[in-house]
Formats: structure tokens, sequence, C-alpha cells
């Protein structure tokens, strides 16, 4: 055990007494599990990665659920149930799940039978986000808060993720309480420490930290969360080394150094958050670079040719298009990973002629399901922020989409995309998303 947790701290920074707690209580082999453990803090502070490496370290047998991407139950206990025994729904299996649930009994009784099949392993089932699910059923917190004891024999643990303090979640009846792990906030030098762990080796740790440090100087005012900070860090590097590779300055040059790159970082800050390329995006970009120094017209355009939309807006409106336009039933099939692909029948395309969705118009969608479209069509990983729902106030008033009903507390309120199918793949190309391969008339 000990050698374990030594492990995940040396390569975990910033997070020793997280990484003890949550390893201490969930213990090694065969030990019993405790009902249930919430750990909250920011996004952005690690929660994920501690608790992904510690389950995987004490070789628990895991499934890892977004609270956001269910916007039913049945789609949760379905996921959670095809993940801990292994079913992946494909063309193979007609895309069926291992078993259809769409009630807490049933849930329980399908996750005793997959135990007993596997010879009662040790289990969890983490849940992101999970501060969503204070909005769906009034009962499910509560049960799965001890979803041992209903279980009975079966050493299973839930374990919440979420943003919000336990105290925000209180209303549910009968909550029983699980162990809280905080996770805070990392200081100034711990983000220090961890972004150096991304220092490219052709540098020193002395130069790079100097870097590092001017980056923060400027945006840690703007933003603390983490993942922002690395897109930063790893984005002006480059320009930042120029004037070394150019035999202009030396390492210990900082002014100079400095000076170059301060225009530039200035100007990132009117766009954080708001990225115009993913940072996979820039990797990729980055590499493309490196092997083929001469061929930098393809993303430059990519870059330079831009609408006046952020990167995360152009998701947003790619997805309501995806939602306007595909049959909510076809969702399955186009955004659940590992779906393998689908074969056509006579009567599938007839059927398809019969209804085309491009002749009929758009049809309207609620925000839930959007949002799922959204977060499965996105490769980077993104939370559910002010932000993301403030752009989509913003789509509505560049009447790219158009909000139908919503006006009172009783009726949430349904959208609609108001773009076309050339203008959709317009945007689509800036962002590198192949949008047809997504549409149901077009797959
Ligand atoms: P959210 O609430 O948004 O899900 P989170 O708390 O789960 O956020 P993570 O996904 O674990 O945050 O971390 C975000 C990013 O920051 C990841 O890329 C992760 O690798 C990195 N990160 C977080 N903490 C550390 C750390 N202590 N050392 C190295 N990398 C870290
Ligand atoms: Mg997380």
């Amino acid at each position: 055990m000990d050698k374990i947790v030594s492990d995940l701290v040396e390569n975990i920074p910033c997070r020793k007494a997280q990484i003890h707690l949550l390893a201490s209580l969930l213990g090694e082999d065969e030990c019993p599990l405790p009902n249930s453990i919430f750990l909250y803090g920011h996004s952005g502070t690690g929660k994920t990665l501690v608790t992904s490496a510690v389950l995987e370290k004490l070789g628990i047998l895991t499934s890892y659920v977004s609270c956001v991407e269910f916007y039913t139950t049945r789609v949760m206990y379905e996921t959670i149930l095809n993940h801990l025994s292994g079913t992946v729904p494909s063309s193979i299996n007609n895309y069926s799940s291992y078993a259809s649930c769409d009630n807490i009994g049933e849930f329980i009784k399908h996750l005793r039978n997959i135990a007993y099949s596997k010879g009662k392993p040790r289990m969890s089932i983490v849940l992101e986000q999970s501060e969503r699910l204070r909005d769906s059923d009034a009962n499910i917190l509560p049960v799965l808060c001890r979803l041992q004891e209903l279980t009975q024999d079966i050493n299973i643990i839930v374990i919440f993720l979420s943003s919000l303090p336990i105290e925000k979640f209180r209303a549910a009846t009968g909550f029983m309480e699980p162990v809280v792990i905080n996770f805070p906030q990392y200081t100034k030098d711990e983000l220090v420490d961890i972004l150096l762990k991304q220092r490219p080796s052709s540098h020193s740790v002395e130069f790079y930290k100097n870097y590092i440090k001017l980056v923060l100087s400027v945006f840690y005012l703007a933003t603390k969360g983490l993942p922002e900070l690395k897109h930063q860090v790893q984005l002006h590097f480059k320009a930042y080394c120029e004037p070394l590779e150019k035999g202009e300055a030396d390492e210990h040059d900082i002014r100079l150094l400095w000076r170059n790159i301060e225009p530039q970082l200035k100007k990132s800050m009117s766009s954080v958050y708001l990225r115009e390329v993913s940072s996979a995006q820039y990797e990729r970009m980055q590499q493309l670079t490196e092997t083929a120094p001469t061929d930098q017209s393809h993303f430059k355009s990519a870059l330079t040719n831009k609408m006046e939309l952020p990167y995360y807006t152009k998701f947003l409106l790619i997805a309501a298009y995806l939602a306007s336009y595909n049959p909510a039933r076809t969702d399955r099939r186009f955004f659940m990973k590992h779906h393998g692909k689908q074969r056509k029948t006579q009567a599938m395309i007839k059927a398809k002629e019969r209804s085309s969705s491009q002749l009929v118009g758009p049809k309207p969608f609620p925000l839930d399901r959007l949002l799922a479209i959204f977060y499965s069509i996105i490769d980077d990983k993104v939370t559910p922020t002010a932000n993301i729902f403030s752009q989509i106030s913003t789509l509505v008033t560049l009447r790219l989409v158009t909000q139908i009903g919503g006006n009172d507390q009783l009726d949430s309120p349904k959208y609609k995309c108001a773009v076309t199918l050339d203008f959709i793949r317009n945007v689509a190309r800036m962002v590198s998303f192949d949008v047809v391969r997504y549409l149901y008339d077009y797959a």
C-alpha cells in the first residue's frame, strides 16, 4: 500500500493529503469499501485525476459516468451496467445494452447479478459533475449514498465528484452523509510545480520555471483554472523561445524574452476560455509544423479564416444543428462512444426518403439534449460553466438559434437551429469537425 501511495504522490504533485485519505478509505485487496465518498473542489483541481489514478492502482472495477451526459436516469443506469459488465453496444449486438433498466430496483438487481457473475470483485461508480443529480428524481441521491446496503453483500462504493460543497445537496430527504474530501484551489506556487511537469526536455528547469512565472503573472488574475493555464503555457512557449533560436538572446535575457511575448500574452487575455483552437488541435498543428515546416498554409487558414465566434460556441452551434436535424432516437447511434457501424437495410433507406428532415425543416429540442450532444462531439474536456450557458443566449441573440417558449417558470425553453447546411459546414470546417458524418440524412 505504501508503495502505491508513494508512487501516486510522486506522479501527482500537490495532492498528497487527498491521495492518502482516499487510498486509506478504500483500502487494499478484499477490504470492505465505504458506502460513498464525496470529493469536491473547483473545476481543474484534480478530482478526476486523483480518483481515477487511485482506483486504477487499487484494481477496483470502475464505471465513470458524467451526469451532464445523461438526461434521463434510465440512460445512466444502463450505461453503468454496461461499463461494469463490459458490454459495448455495437452493430454486432444490435446496439443493445446489458439490460434495459429504468428504475432503481431493477438497477440493484442487475448490479447483484453482475457482481456474482464476476466473483464479487470490488466495484465503484464514479459520478462526475454529480451536482447535476440534484435535479433528477428526488430519491436517487439517498439511494446512491447507500447503494452498498441496498445491494446487501456486494462490495460497491459510489464516489461523487462535485464542484459544489455537500451543504448544497442536503435538500434530499434521508440523505446519508458520505465521507467528504476537499480539493482546494491550487496556490500560485503549486501551479508552478504542476506546470513544470510539462517541461520539454530540451529546456532547463530554471528556464521553464521563469517562463511559467511570467505567464502566470499575466493570467493568474483572470483564471486560476489549471486546464486553461496549461493551455496558455503551451500556446506561447514557441514564441517565447523564438529569439533564442534566432540567436538574438540567450536563456538569461529574461527581460528581452519577456518583451518579445508581452503583447501576445495581453492579446490572449481577451480570449481566456474562449478558444479559437482547442489544445488538442493546437498540439496536432504543432506536430505538423515540426514534421513539415513548409506546409503551413493549411492551419494558418484554420486560424485566420475565423468567423467571430469563439471555439466552443462553434461547437454549440453544430450541436444545435445536429439536435434540430437528427431524430432524437438516433442520438444513441451517433454519439455513443464505441457504437460501431450500422448496416443499412432497404427499409431504412425508404423510411429516410419519406421523412428527410432537410425538407421538413428544423425541429425543436430541449437544452439537455443540446448539452449532451455538445459534450459528446467536443474532443477537449470542458466543464459546464456559466460561460457555456451564456454562449447559448449569445447564439439566440445572434439569431443563429431561436428560442421557443420558456418565459415562465413552468416550461423550460426549447430551441431550434436557424442556420443552413452550408453555413454549418463552413463552421464545422473551421474547427475541423466532420459534421456530415453525424447527420442522419447523410450518414
Ligand atoms: P472537473 O470538476 O472539471 O471535472 P477535476 O477536478 O476533475 O475538474 P481534473 O480533470 O482532474 O479536474 O484536472 C484537470 C486537468 O488538470 C487535467 O488535465 C489534469 O491532468 C490536470 N491536473 C489537475 N491536478 C493536477 C496535478 N496535481 N498534477 C498534474 N496535473 C493535474
Ligand atoms: Mg472531473
